[in-house]
C-alpha cells in the first residue's frame, strides 16, 4: 500500500512544529542543563515522517496540492533535522551529529552533572570535526576562530563585554535549497545561546529574510526571547524584549499598503493548483518590509522555465491590480533563482549598516563601547563592518566564512589590522570554537 503524498501544508506544519519543540529542548538545556529524554519523541515521529516511502532514495519527496504533485529535494532538512533521536539506530551522517551531541544531555545517570560537564561530554568540536570534509584543516581553523574569539571576549581594557551581530544564512547556518524549510540544529542553537548569555552584552543576527511567516523566528532553534536578538529585513525589522519593532523610514505608507495588499494576491495565486509549488521554490515567499522576495526557480533547476516564466507573468498581473499607475512598486530581477518586488523608496537605499544603526538604537547600546565583532558571508555584509569601523575604528573586528580573497582583502582593509580579522570555512567553525570557549571559561 502506496501513502498519498503529503501537501505543502503539512510537510510546512510538520516542520514548523517540530521546530517549536525543538526551541522548547533548546531552552531546557539552557535553563536546566539536560533534557527530559521523553520530550524528544516528536523529533523521532518527525524524522520518520520525513523519511517515510514518499520521500525517495535520492531525497526527492513528493508534494501535493490541489491537484498538482511535485518533487521537492528534502536532503538539508534531513540533513538538519533535530536529531534526538535516543533509541533509534541511525545510520545519516548528519543525524548523526545532533543525536550524539544531545546524546550527552539525556544521560539519565544518578550524578548531578553540569551543563559544562555534559557539553565537553558531548566532544562538540571533534563531532562536527569528524563530519568535517578536511578534518585537519577544520581543527586548524577551529583554533584559529577560537584564539580570535578569545581576544574579543577579553574585557581586561575596555570593561565591557562585546557586541557581537552576525549574518544568518552561510555565516551562522548552512544555506539549504528550500528557505522555508531551514531550520536550525540544537547544537547550534545551544552554543550560540550560551556564549551569548556568558561572553557577550548583546548578541544579534541580522538577516535580509523576513522575521516571521516563515522567518528567522520561525527557523531558529533558539528560544525568540532569549539570549539572542534577531531582525529580519536588513535590520529593518527587529524582535526585541518580546515585540516587533520596525523601521521604516524612507517608505512611503503607500508603499506598505500595496505590498501588504499584493501579498494577499499572491496568497491567492499560491492557491490555485498550478503555482503551489512555488511557496518553496527556494527563497519561497518572504514578505520584509519594504518588499516581497520571491522564489522562481531552485538551485538545481527543477521548475521548468516556462511554469516559471508563467508565475512571473502573473506576479506582473498581480502588480498592475494592486498599483495600476506603477506609482509605488517595482519589479526587480535579482538572479535567475529569484525576483524582488520593491516600494519605490524616497531616500537613500537601506543596508545592512542601517540595519546595525537601528539595532544599537532599539537597544540602547552604542557602538562605541567596548569592543565589536561583525560576522558575514558575502558582500551586502560588508555595511554592518562598515558601520562599526566608522563608530569604533580601533575595537572593531571581523569574522567571516567562506568569503574570496578578493572581499578578504576588502575586509582587511577596513578593519585596517589583520589580528582582529578571522577568516574560516563553514559555520561549523565557529560553532566548534563556541563550544571549546564554553568549556574553558563559562563556569
Ligand atoms: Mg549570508
Amino acid at each position: 500500500m502506496t501513502i498519498a503524498s503529503q501537501s505543502i501544508e503539512e510537510f510546512k506544519e510538520c516542520l514548523y512544529q517540530m521546530q517549536e519543540a525543538r526551541k522548547l529542548v533548546t531552552k531546557e538545556i539552557l535553563t536546566t542543563g539536560h533534557i527530559n529524554a521523553e520530550k524528544v519523541q516528536i523529533f523521532k515521529n518527525t524524522l520518520e515522517k520525513m523519511r517515510d516511502e514518499r520521500t525517495s532514495k535520492n531525497h526527492i519527496r513528493d508534494i501535493h496540492s490541489r491537484g498538482t504533485t511535485f518533487g521537492i529535494n528534502i536532503q538539508d532538512e534531513i540533513k538538519g533535522l533535530q536529531v534526538v533521536i535516543l533509541s533509534v539506530a541511525i545510520k545519516n551522517f548528519y543525524f548523526q551529529k545532533d543525536h550524539e551531541f544531545l546524546d550527552a544531555f539525556a544521560l539519565e545517570s544518578e550524578k548531578e552533572e553540569s551543563f559544562n560537564d555534559r557539553l565537553k561530554l558531548s566532544d562538540l568540536p571533534g563531532l562536527l570535526s569528524k563530519f568535517s570534509k578536511d578534518r585537519e584543516s577544520f581543527d586548524a581553523e577551529v583554533m584559529k576562530c577560537r584564539a580570535f574569539l578569545l581576544d574579543l571576549i577579553d574585557t581586561q581594557v575596555t570593561g565591557k563585554k562585546p557586541l557581537f551581530i552576525t549574518d544568518w544564512d552561510g555565516t551562522m547556518k548552512d544555506y539549504c535549497s528550500q528557505y522555508a524549510t531551514n531550520l536550525q540544529p540544537a547544537y547550534s542553537a545551544i552554543v550560540m545561546g550560551v556564549f551569548a548569555r556568558h561572553f557577550t552584552r548583546a548578541f544579534a543576527v541580522l538577516t535580509a529574510g523576513p522575521l516571521r511567516h516563515p522567518g528567522i523566528l520561525d527557523l531558529t532553534a533558539i528560544p525568540i526571547d532569549g539570549p539572542v536578538l534577531f531582525s529580519g529585513s536588513w535590520g529593518r525589522e527587529w524582535w526585541i524584549h518580546g515585540r516587533r519593532v520596525v523601521h521604516d523610514d524612507g517608505i512611503p505608507e503607500e508603499g506598505t499598503v500595496a505590498i501588504g495588499q499584493l501579498y494577499e494576491q499572491l496568497e491567492e495565486i499560491l492557491h490555485e493548483g498550478e503555482f503551489v509549488q512555488f511557496a518553496l521554490v527556494g527563497s519561497g515567499v518572504q514578505k520584509k518590509v519594504d518588499r516581497l522576495t520571491l522564489g522562481v526557480q531552485t538551485v538545481f533547476g527543477q521548475v521548468p522555465e516556462d511554469l516559471s516564466a508563467r508565475y512571473i507573468d502573473a506576479v506582473r498581473e498581480r502588480i498592475h491590480r494592486v498599483d495600476p499607475n506603477s506609482q509605488y512598486l517595482v519589479l526587480e530581477n535579482c538572479s535567475p533563482l529569484e525576483i524582488e518586488v520593491c516600494v519605490h523608496s524616497s531616500g537613500a537605499v537601506w543596508n545592512k549598516g542601517d540595519g546595525v544603526a537601528a539595532l544599537v538604537e532599539s537597544n540602547n547600546d552604542s557602538l562605541k563601547i567596548g569592543k565589536v565583532c561583525v560576522a558575514g558571508d558575502t558582500a551586502s555584509d560588508v555595511p554592518m563592518l562598515q558601520k562599526a569601523a566608522e563608530e569604533n575604528p580601533d575595537e572593531v573586528r571581523a569574522l567571516f566564512v567562506n568569503v574570496s580573497m578578493e572581499l578578504q582583502k576588502t575586509i582587511v582593509n577596513i578593519v585596517g589590522d589583520t589580528s582582529r580579522t578571522c577568516f574560516i570555512s563553514c559555520p561549523d567553525v565557529a560553532h566548534a570554537a563556541f563550544a571549546q570557549i564554553i568549556c574553558e571559561l563559562a563556569a
